[in-house]
């Protein structure tokens, strides 16, 4: 990522902290803390700092759950890590080597041929699979996927993304497909499990 790329980026994350700002600035102290009373782990990082700095200048008793919040946050975050590096750890599913570390991509692949069709599938594997498996995916979209007006729009924009997915891989981290697939099944057993101590109570 260039400079450049890097500096709008700033620029849009910022535009958007600046509008939940003016949000939260417009709601009465009764909103603020009916939203603090709800489940805080649903906003995002930034909305829940705004919600910090509000609560503090408003001198609002809720401080403590929102700390809370932001540390059951990282609890989250780090559990989301290690298991990430779990899946690094285990031997390549396709190959079947341990020589590399895994990582995920999403891949997208587009075919136009009686009707414009658009897959998206996670794969799971080290980077040479996977690699491996992008080229196959921009092979097939290219030469089936641009037939027609849909076609071209979405030919153009999964060979970006794919693209995008690929060059995560270069970097010797999680990859935001890992991340996501993680956090998702976290957030699945969390959720089966709330429902069983529900219907156990
Ligand atoms: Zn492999």
């Amino acid at each position: 990522m260039d400079l450049k790329e890097n500096s709008s980026i700033i620029v849009i994350m910022n535009q958007n902290i600046a509008t939940i700002r003016k949000h939260y600035s417009t709601l009465t102290d009764e909103k603020i803390r009916s939203l603090v009373g709800k489940d805080l782990l649903t906003l995002t990082p930034d909305g829940l700092q705004v919600l910090k700095e509000e609560v503090v200048k408003r001198d609002l008793p809720l401080l403590k759950s929102i700390d809370d919040a932001f540390k059951q946050e990282e609890l989250i975050n780090q559990l989301i890590l290690d298991k990430c590096n779990e899946i690094r750890d285990l031997p390549c599913p396709i190959c079947n080597s341990n020589e590399y570390k895994l990582n995920a991509i999403q891949l997208t692949t587009v075919t136009s041929l009686l009707a414009t069709n658009v897959k998206k599938q996670l794969h799971i594997g080290c980077n040479n699979c996977l690699m491996e498996l992008k080229q196959s995916a921009e092979d097939k979209t290219s030469l089936l996927g641009w037939w027609g007006f849909w076609g071209l729009f979405e030919t153009s924009k999964a060979l970006r993304i794919n693209d995008i997915g690929a060059e995560e891989l270069k970097l010797d981290r999680p990859s935001s497909a890992l991340t996501t697939y993680v956090s998702e099944l976290i957030e699945e057993k969390t959720l089966i499990a709330r429902s069983l101590h529900n219907v156990s109570n």
